[in-house]
């Protein structure tokens, strides 16, 4: 697509502004100065007209009669184009016209017309017609009903059509001139009220995905119109660096991982290999290489659980989740890790102390759960208990994890929902851990708005408290979970 300047947008819009401004105002000047010429022209003719009629007077030498006097007829505006004038008595057949006028020109005046217009000479005249116009002069015993004039007087227009010409084209100039001081303002001003967006845009171009730092101009930042987009672009960018960061880091520990696996993996194999064996010697080679490919798929599907949870969240709700049972998703967690449980010899313990319903897939529910009683199971003691209680609080559903295991330092504790954080990484092997459950439990926690907790102490146990926005209508005590109550596993 080809790239257009906005600089040059502005300008060509405020130069075609004032030509449209000037153009109008020549339009506007001219009709007008046009209009009121001609109204002053039409005056001028009246009263020429009107002196015309003065001019006609009765005989005063007793002949019953009407005289003109030529002597008194007005001189004409124009020297090459001379006034055209008739007077006409409906008595006496009194008819006086001006050289040039063509007294048939009379039949070609549209009846009732006051003014008409037609050309002379080749030039363009404007004719007045007054009709039934009284004598001035009197006459004693004159009989009734007294003569009335008709009276047409013309004059050439083409002053007026110059004058209005003159007026445009002097408009139209000025109007180009103050286009040039305008156009310079215009320049400066567009320039100087675009330099915080190219403030802006500076600043955008030197963020990449090693220098995320977005940091434009005091002007362009306290410009009221790119305060929005400056603050949305640093929302975007803090989360696509944050986005960034942790994918990075989660390639380097996921590779890092995996290498150590195969690293594992490679060493037995070559210990078999680099001399001949017994059948023995292979077999229990064979079965630890196993469980090291064991090992290595679940860090594999602990990684794809991740990344699904990762993608959950950039996606946002397609559709709003139904309401789900709190209760039940625990119940379905518990039941999975039952035979877990039941080989480390962990009782499991269910406490459901009210009903809470939430909008969330229960899947999600349930991976939580699962994460957290592995957890709980993987690090109690033989014989100990592992309890779940459900509870709504506040229109929040509260899940608590607590067992009595063997807890956690303080210092790990901030983070221990960091990905591939563990604790002891030296017990990682023993079991089978690879720092990603809690992680994975806290993004899908964060996605329905919730907020996870954990308290622990060394020797003491931990808790673990997953709070979600319950659904109204949930009780805080009883209700039909308490049937459900103490189920317990061994
Ligand atoms: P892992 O797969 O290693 O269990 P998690 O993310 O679930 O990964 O846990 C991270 C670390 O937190 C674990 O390695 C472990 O050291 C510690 N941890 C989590 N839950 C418990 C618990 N209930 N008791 C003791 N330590 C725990």
């Amino acid at each position: 697509m080809k790239a257009f300047s906005l600089n040059r947008r502005l300008i060509l819009a405020v130069v075609a502004s004032q030509l449209l401004l000037g153009a109008g105002l020549v339009l506007v000047g001219t009709s007008f100065s046009k209009h009121y010429l001609r109204r002053a022209f039409d005056v001028f003719l009246q009263g020429r007209a009107e002196s015309m009629a003065a001019l006609v007077y009765y005989r005063d030498d007793g002949v019953p009669g009407l005289l003109f006097n030529n002597a008194k007829i007005p001189p004409s505006r124009h020297r090459v184009h001379k006034d055209l004038f008739l007077v006409q008595s409906d008595r006496d057949n009194l008819l006086r016209y001006s050289p040039g006028f063509d007294p048939a020109m009379l039949g070609r005046i549209p009846a009732n017309a006051r003014f008409w217009r037609f050309h002379y000479k080749g030039a363009p005249y404007r004719a007045i017609i007054l009709r039934k116009v009284g004598i001035l002069d009197t006459e004693e015993g004159e009989p009734l009903p007294l003569p009335t004039l008709t009276v047409v007087y013309a004059a050439p227009t083409m002053d007026i059509d110059q004058q209005v010409s003159m007026l445009g084209v002097t408009i139209g100039l000025v109007s180009l001139l103050v286009l040039i001081p305008t156009l310079i303002l215009a320049v400066w001003s567009i320039r100087r009220a675009l330099t915080p967006l190219n403030d802006l845009v500076a600043a955008a171009s030197t963020v990449s995905v090693d220098r995320w730092s977005f940091e434009p101009s005091q002007e362009a930042r306290s410009t009221r119109e790119l305060k929005p987009l400056i603050d949305a672009m640093q929302t975007v960018l803090s989360g696509l660096e944050e986005a960034f960061t942790r994918q990075r880091e989660f390639l380097g520990d996921a590779a890092h991982e995996l290498k150590t696996s195969l690293a594992i993996l490679k060493s037995t194999l070559q210990r078999l290999l680099n001399k001949p064996r017994e059948r023995e010697e292979y077999e229990r080679g064979l079965a630890i290489m196993n469980g090291d490919c064991l090992r290595l798929e679940r860090l594999l599907n602990r990684m794809l659980q991740s990344a699904r949870a990762e993608q959950r969240i950039a996606k946002g709700h397609e559709q709003e989740p139904e309401p789900v049972e709190v209760a039940a998703t625990c119940e379905g967690a518990l039941a999975r890790m039952a035979q877990f449980a039941a080989e480390r010899d962990v009782r499991l313990e269910f406490i459901p102390e009210g009903e809470a319903t939430v909008r969330a897939e229960a899947a999600d529910l349930e991976l939580i759960w699962l994460n957290l009683l592995e957890n709980a199971v993987q690090y109690s003691p033989r014989g100990s208990v592992v309890t779940v209680k459900v509870c709504a609080e506040t229109g929040m559903a509260k899940v608590s994890v607590l067992d009595q295991g063997c807890g956690i330092e303080a210092a790990h504790l901030p983070h221990i929902f960091q990905r591939f954080y563990r604790a002891d990484s030296s017990r990682a092997r023993a079991t089978g851990g690879f720092g990603l459950g809690l992680a994975i439990s806290k993004s899908l926690v964060d996605f329905y708005r919730g907020r996870i907790d954990i308290e622990s102490a060394p020797g003491r146990g931990t808790c673990v408290t997953v709070e979600l926005p319950a659904e109204p209508g949930a009780r805080g005590e009883g209700g039909g979970s308490r049937d459900r109550a103490a189920s317990i596993s061994r």
